[in-house]
């Protein structure tokens, strides 16, 4: 018996990284998954290796409100309901307030924020009525709990994507809608987002290492691990609360 049994999943940014590490975690776990990003072949890939009877992949551009419609709809199409969304599409790109440009922050804000913001009224309006329980998973970072001076617009995407959290799962809460809205702040994880930043320069490595006690980066399968409880009704009474899954960076 699996801990998502009978659930239908979507996860945006699910082809790399924490997003198909979560897929695959939950399908492990029973849940049915659709998977999505922009970019067609890895998710592709990947829903192929996880079984078509259990996982699809839909392109999607997380911030354009169409394509939610378009998701929403194959989800139920293929999968006949939705009980779980992940919102982790996201990006990371180092600057500071004094280089901010308009590309910079109207990209990060795009997909971080609205991204998940549209997740988010998506998935309650699809899910309240479907008398089952329900959990929307949105992806902060510990860059939404402390500041860090060069990730200025992610800083802020990721800050609003904690506080949004809080108000959706008070919006249920209030309106006995059976569904619960937590976020994670993951320390840095080992993906191909964090690849980029080091690729930028070899020495972020040792940087980045140093700023976590325990000694080294995060695994994507330990994020994933934490969804999986956010996701499954082992979770029931949380609602409206942060995640953290960072090797003891923010409790320093
Ligand atoms: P990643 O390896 O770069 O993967 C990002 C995923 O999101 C990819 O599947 C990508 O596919 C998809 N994506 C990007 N923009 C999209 C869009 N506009 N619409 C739909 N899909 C989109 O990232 P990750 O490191 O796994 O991070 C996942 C989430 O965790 C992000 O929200 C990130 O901010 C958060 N996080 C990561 C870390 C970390 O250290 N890795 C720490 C804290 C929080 P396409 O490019 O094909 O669209």
């Amino acid at each position: 018996m699996g801990r998502l049994d009978n659930k239908v999943a979507i996860i945006t940014g699910g082809s790399k990284g924490i997003g198909a590490a979560v897929a695959e975690r939950f399908v492990e776990e029973g849940a049915k998954v659709v998977i999505t990003a922009r970019h067609a072949e890895e998710g592709e890939n990947l829903a192929k290796k996880l079984g078509e009877d259990k996982a699809l992949f839909v392109t999607q551009d997380v911030s354009q409100e169409a394509e939610w419609k378009k998701v929403m709809d194959a989800t139920i199409e293929k999968f006949g309901k939705v009980n779980i969304i992940v919102n982790n599409a996201g990006i990371g790109e180092y600057a500071d307030a004094e280089k901010i440009d308009a590309d910079n922050w109207n990209r990060t804000i795009a997909i971080n924020l609205t991204g998940t913001m549209w997740g988010i009224h998506y998935g309650i309006n699809y899910m309240k009525d479907n008398g089952e329980s329900n959990s929307i998973i949105n992806l902060s970072s510990i860059e939404g709990l402390i500041g860090d001076p060069d990730l200025f617009a992610y800083n802020a995407s990721k800050g609003g994507v904690r506080l949004m959290t809080k108000s959706a799962a008070l919006d249920c809460a209030r309106k006995h809608y059976n569904i619960r809205v937590n976020s994670i702040h993951p320390g840095y994880i080992m993906t191909p987002l964090v690849q980029n930043l080091m690729d930028t320069d070899p020495s972020v490595k040792d940087h980045l290492i140093s700023l976590h006690p325990v000694g080294r980066l995060g695994k994507p399968v330990e994020v994933a691990n934490m969804a999986l409880f956010l996701a499954s009704d082992e979770s029931s009474f949380s609602t409206g609360s942060e995640f953290v899954c960072d090797g003891g960076y923010t409790a320093q």
